[in-house]
């Protein structure tokens, strides 16, 4: 009997123990016309925490949470484990609509003490999603699809975080799903694309590199810009094999226009902190440089502050091994993320992407052409090269050239375009540029 209700690991009732549990709670509260909050729980990064630090270490993170989340409970509450690290609370006999808040701000209280694991102190968090019987459905099995997707949203919204239920989240979750099926048949059916920007020396205007910009054509969707599917990409793990192919494209289109044009013409790939994490990373990139014979100093890849963030991941020793074959490594959106400097001399980085973010005002506010003033003469003094990215107008140009900025990139310039633009784009710039 114990066996087939309760988590072995944990001692919590499992699945379909909750289940039992949520529906005698239904049934009580509609006899005494009271509410039940449904809770939905999920830890932040545990599938990182149990590749990185073992599955003991992940066993041990699991009791303690559970340990944690029953702390915050009356006795007439259920703490469940559904599977891996999804938790669920019922909490019967509502009084009021902030009580389901107040557990959950408890909850995400006592996860603030580190996690002792493998003899380390971890940081660990969970996002919560609530929802509410009555109010949002008298169903079961509805309740826990709402506060499933309640959940994504709290950790849309930085994790550590609650959310409550909305109607318009079903909305996003179903789409969720929906996009993340079309995405597991993208590769295959050929329906990612790259787009290539112009990066050009501010100087004199002339193309040195390309930024591949990827794009996804749904016949369902039309076309899906990266912010909208990336993240979600990087949370199913589907990232690592688009970005393997990502970086086989680029290097086979560089080396195709220099093979064309007769001079070398970098390209910039981005590259997300998920796909670091991956061991077959560095061995793609080789791949990709080898099966296309770009040298490997024409590729740069663009790294955002967020992967130096995440010092469980062995970041410093990965980008060494990329330095020293002589592939670039660059900080994209420079600016918004991290502010400890301290990485820049540590990293063996080249390039230094301003994010557009400062560049647009640079004109119309102060602080924003100090800041870029202050940056470019900051990346010069590490020695490192330096990318005004999101540069729109003629004004912005002239102010990069006085500040000595090596190179920008913007629509001033060009769009992102498709291969066969970027290529007429590259004919007709080298022209301009040799009169
Ligand atoms: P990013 O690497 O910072 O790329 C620059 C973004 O700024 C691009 O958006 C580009 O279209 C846009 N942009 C360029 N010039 C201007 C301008 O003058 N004004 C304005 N307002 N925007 C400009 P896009 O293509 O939508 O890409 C968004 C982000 O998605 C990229 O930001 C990058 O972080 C990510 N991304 C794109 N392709 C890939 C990829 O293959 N792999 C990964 N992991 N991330 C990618
Ligand atoms: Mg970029
Ligand atoms: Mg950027």
């Amino acid at each position: 009997l114990r066996q087939a209700n309760y988590d072995i690991l944990t001692g919590l009732p499992n699945r379909m123990l909750a289940l039992d549990r949520l529906k005698l709670a239904l049934a009580q509260a509609r006899r005494d016309e009271s509410k039940v909050g449904v809770m939905f729980l999920d830890l932040d990064n545990f599938k990182h925490i149990n590749d990185t630090l073992g599955h003991d270490a992940g066993d041990t993170l699991l009791i303690e949470a559970a340990r944690r989340i029953s702390s915050c409970l009356r006795g007439t509450s259920t703490v469940a484990r559904l599977g891996g690290d999804e938790f669920l609370v019922v909490l019967p006999g509502l009084n009021g609509p902030d009580a389901s808040s107040q557990v959950a701000e408890r909850i995400l209280k006592t996860f603030a003490p580190p996690f002792m694991l493998s003899g380390q102190e971890v940081f660990v968090t969970t996002s919560i999603g609530i929802a509410t019987f009555p109010d949002d459905s008298d169903n079961s099995g509805t309740l826990l699809q709402h506060a499933d997707a309640a959940m994504y949203e709290a950790k849309h919204k930085g994790k550590s975080a609650y959310a409550r239920f909305t109607p318009e989240m079903s909305e996003v979750s179903h789409e969720r799903l929906q996009m993340e099926s079309h995405m597991r048949k993208a590769l295959e059916l050929g329906e990612f694309e790259l787009y290539f920007q112009p990066i050009v020396d501010t100087a004199s205007g002339g193309l040195v590199a390309a930024e591949a910009l990827l794009r996804w054509n749904n016949p369902a969707m039309g076309m899906v810009m990266p912010d909208r599917f990336i993240p979600l990409a990087e949370e199913t793990g589907l990232i690592i094999p688009i970005g393997e192919w990502v970086v086989k494209e680029a290097c086979q289109a560089a080396y195709c226009w220099q093979a064309m044009t007769g001079r070398e013409i970098s390209i910039a790939v981005n590259v997300s902190p998920r796909q670091f994490r991956d061991p077959g990373f560095t061995d793609a990139i080789m791949r990709a440089l080898n099966d296309s014979n770009l040298r490997p100093e024409l590729l740069e890849l663009e790294i955002t502050e967020r992967l130096i963030l995440d010092n469980s991941i062995e970041t410093a020793d990965i980008l060494k091994q990329l330095d020293k074959v002589g592939i670039r490594l660059s900080v994209d959106d420079f600016g918004t993320g991290y502010s400890a400097l301290s990485y820049l001399k540590s990293y063996p980085f080249d390039t230094l992407k301003i994010d557009k973010s400062f560049v647009q005002d640079v004109l119309k506010e102060n602080e924003d052409a100090s800041l870029v003033r202050a940056i470019i003469n900051m990346a010069h003094s590490l020695g490192l090269k330096v990318v005004a990215e999101g540069v729109e107008e003629e004004d912005q140009t002239h102010f990069l050239k006085a500040e000595h900025c090596d190179y920008s990139q913007g629509y001033f310039y060009s769009r992102p375009l498709p291969e066969q633009d970027f290529i007429h784009w590259l004919e007709t710039n080298e022209r301009a540029n040799l009169k």
